[in-house]
């Protein structure tokens, strides 16, 4: 069995080995070859969360769990807030292949979702990028939408306006321009990311301008909510996957409320493989709802043994 430590990870996996490794699983998961492990997540109190994400994938022959969470309180500690290790496991005989850190690949995952759904359901024109949130996450995000999209501009809003900055020097260090602005600013904004780890819509309907793509990347838990819900009935609406989206995604309160129902909510592997033709229209909004599936850790983490493999790093040990 291959261990690979946190700090091994960035110098194995690229953003783009990250955006490739998604959408081969997405791929895989539109063609019935993978597919997720019901999640399990428990809250721990005080706002602390943990559980498990797993799948497994035929068509890329691997199988695993990523088993993490989310700790609020580690900000202050100087570690990042979601903690996590990928366990990868051989799909033939169960025998362990690999235990991968997993923090570094959660960000190059989900980021990797977003910016795919940028890339296949933004207006092609699309130049202001809109970003909700400036926590840990929200700097991937930002760099990942600008992989994707010629940006001229960024604009940013936080429920915590003092952490806004972080996301500037972000934006600085791609070269673009960036503001802060309120809620209804974001009606500027071609493409708008949100990543924040709220319990309540920000984001409302007529923040958001018609032709506008949405990657909403916040809502990985029953309870949290970052965009109003009749929004979501308004909108062409894509996800990771449909089973994740009404129960634990941005969709679950629309569901909920009866606005939209599983069967209008596409999934984005389908757009890769061209079964759904993605944006229908200029003027349309779409929104991609990204819950975060195990598949992704799984494909993200079996692309670092692999180049850790080739490049004899990591320590192995006998099981
Ligand atoms: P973080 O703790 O670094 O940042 C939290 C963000 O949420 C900050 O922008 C903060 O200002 C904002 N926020 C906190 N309380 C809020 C409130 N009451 N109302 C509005 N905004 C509030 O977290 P992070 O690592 O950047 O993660 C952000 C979110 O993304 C979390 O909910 C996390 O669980 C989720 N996440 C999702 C995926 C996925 O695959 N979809 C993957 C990783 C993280």
């Amino acid at each position: 069995m291959l261990i690979l430590p946190e700090a091994l990870i960035a110098d194995l996996v690229t953003p783009d080995a990250a955006m490739e490794a998604v959408a081969d699983c997405f791929r895989a998961m539109s063609d019935g070859k993978a597919r997720n492990f019901p999640v399990v997540r428990e809250a721990l109190g005080e706002g602390r969360q943990y559980g498990f994400k797993s799948g497994l994938d035929l068509a890329g022959a691997q199988m695993g769990v990523k088993a993490g969470g989310y700790f609020p309180g580690n900000a202050a500690k100087g570690i990042i807030n979601h903690q996590s290790s990928v366990f990868l496991f051989d799909p033939e005989t169960g025998r362990p292949v690999a235990m991968v850190g997993g923090n570094l690949l959660t960000a190059l995952r989900t980021a990797a979702a977003s910016a795919l759904s940028i890339d296949r359901l933004a207006r092609d024109d699309a130049r202001v990028l809109g970003i909700v949130g400036a926590g840990h996450q929200a700097a991937f995000q930002l760099r990942a939408a600008a992989r994707v999209r010629r940006f001229e501009r960024v604009i940013g809003w936080n429920y915590h306006p003092e952490m806004l900055p972080q996301l500037a020097a972000v934006a600085a260090e791609l070269g673009l321009p960036f503001e802060a602005v309120d809620l209804p600013g974001m009606r500027q904004a071609d493409v708008i990311v949100t990543i924040t780890s709220s319990p309540a819509a920000s984001l409302m309907a007529d923040h958001v301008a018609p032709g506008t793509h949405l990657a909403c990347m916040g809502t990985d838990t029953k309870g949290k909510q970052e965009v109003e819900t009749a929004l979501l009935a308004q909108t062409r609406l894509f996800t990771d996957e449909v089973a994740q989206s009404v129960t634990i995604g941005e969709a679950q309160h629309a569901v909920a409320a009866g606005l939209v129902s599983a069967g209008a909510i596409t999934p984005l592997g389908d757009v890769l493989t061209g079964r759904h033709p993605g944006r229908k229209s200029a003027k349309e909004i779409t929104l991609f709802d990204g819950t975060g599936v195990g598949l992704q850790d799984i494909a993200v983490a079996a692309r670092a043994v692999a180049a850790a493999q080739a490049r004899g790093l990591g320590i192995e040990v006998a099981v």
